[in-house]
């Protein structure tokens, strides 16, 4: 069975094709880049063969995913014969809000809930549903499943997901701690799990999704009672360029101070913060490193505010849970940094942290052990990977 993963952005389109019989094995991907724009942009991977990277305009969405379709079944680059090959397609959905707690097979009913949840999170539904309702036009008769960020942890209690501020806006708006990543946390959680033989029905998980997008997870027997991000994804962690948990009476101030308006204060939390804004070099941590190494003190700084804030945040969920077994560290941070983990992870030994800084320091991308054999808590690396997930999720609601 193959199935088409995509996860629409407002002006982008990633894609997988994976073929999902046996051992999942990816036929193809690529990124559609820059709709709308000028020039365009389009990436495309077939398995054992080089990238190939056009740059065109690519007016709109549906142009876009055209694109992948005809691309897929090209005579030269394609890996299908033809499109009937494509027997399913997953949809990466932003915001499920509290109408999908699990993932679903795509109707009418879903559309509505998952145009209506665009509400609360603009800058995502919309360009997913767009995805969907393009999708069913080019593929009219092929199912398509919609997996959310937000699922995994619709089982918070009300007390972990509540906000101090008058309840009604609740009631009448939804606002309430969502969380995001979900696929993410729980992927990694489970997948550690088997590795190590554990049955996560007994265990306390912290899993640690460290990206250019940040959050942590607090996972009691299986099922997510905390996570850092929120009503959106700009809570929690300080991120790339999202500020993460802030004091709202500081934000106040800033506003007044330098005048601005709703859309500039979204643009400065969201794009403009981080450690892009307190170091003033870059988002990326390969970049900040490199800046650090050459005596940046900018880029030490916000380095040593995000490993401290992640640090908060295990000790926080270590109180939640009663207790830990496992910390995970993922994401494109969390696979590869290792500065980052061990900056984490120092001065944890109260806690029964212990790392291995030989085994951390070579470790990348890869599913590894890094706390010593006598530290009461294990610390691991796994690798994440949201698009199989997707596809698998899809592979079980399309029949
Ligand atoms: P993601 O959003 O999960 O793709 O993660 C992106 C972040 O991971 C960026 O800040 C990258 O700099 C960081 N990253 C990726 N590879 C490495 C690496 N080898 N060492 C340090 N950071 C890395």
């Amino acid at each position: 069975m193959n199935v088409l993963v995509l996860n629409c952005g407002s002006s982008s389109i990633k894609y997988q094709l994976l073929s999902m019989d046996a051992q999942p094995v990816i036929l193809a991907k690529g990124i559609v880049e820059k709709i709308g724009l000028p020039c365009g942009n389009f990436t495309y991977k077939a398995e054992g063969r080089d990238k190939i990277a056009i740059e065109q305009p690519i007016a709109d969405h549906s142009i876009g995913m055209d694109l992948i379709l005809k691309t897929l079944v090209d005579p030269k680059l394609g890996v299908l014969s033809s499109l009937n090959e494509i027997n399913a397609v997953g949809h990466r959905v932003a915001h499920g809000g509290e109408y999908f707690p699990e993932s679903v097979k795509i109707d009418k009913e879903a559309k509505a809930k998952i145009k209506a949840l665009g509400e609360i999170a603009p800058l995502h539904n919309p360009a997913n549903l767009k995805g969907i309702e393009t999708m069913e036009q080019l593929l009219p008769s092929v199912p398509q499943v919609a997996v959310f960020d937000t699922s995994f942890h619709q089982t918070l209690p009300k007390k972990a997901y509540i906000y101090g501020i008058p309840y009604e806006y609740y009631e009448k708006y939804g606002v309430r701690k969502y969380g995001f990543h979900g696929t993410s946390h729980k992927f990694v959680a489970e997948k550690a799990c088997n590795l190590l033989g554990w049955d996560i029905r007994d265990k306390k998980i912290i899993t640690c999704h460290l990206g250019n997008g940040a959050s942590i997870t607090a996972i009691d027997k299986g099922k997510s009672v905390d996570t850092s991000m929120g009503f959106t994804p700009v809570a929690g962690l300080v991120m790339g360029t999202r500020a993460g948990d802030l004091d709202l009476g500081a934000l106040i101030y800033i506003a007044q101070k330098e005048k601005l308006d709703l859309n500039e204060i979204n643009t400065l939390v969201n794009k403009k913060s981080g450690v892009q804004g307190i170091s003033g070099v870059s988002s990326d941590f390969r970049e900040l490193t490199t800046a650090w190494e050459n005596g940046n003190e900018r880029a030490q700084l916000a380095l040593d505010v995000f490993a401290y804030h992640v640090k908060q945040y295990i000790g926080a969920y270590a109180a939640i849970l009663n207790g830990v077994d496992l910390v995970i560290f993922t994401g494109g941070i969390g696979e590869n940094d290792f500065y980052i983990r061990e900056a984490v992870c120092e001065n944890m030994e109260f806690l029964g942290i212990k790392l291995d800084k030989k085994i951390n320091a070579v470790t990348r991308g890869a599913d590894v052990t890094l706390s010593t054999p006598d530290a009461a808590i294990k610390v691991m690396t796994i690798t994440t990977d949201e698009e199989l997930v997707i596809a698998m999720e899809t592979v079980r609601l399309s029949h």
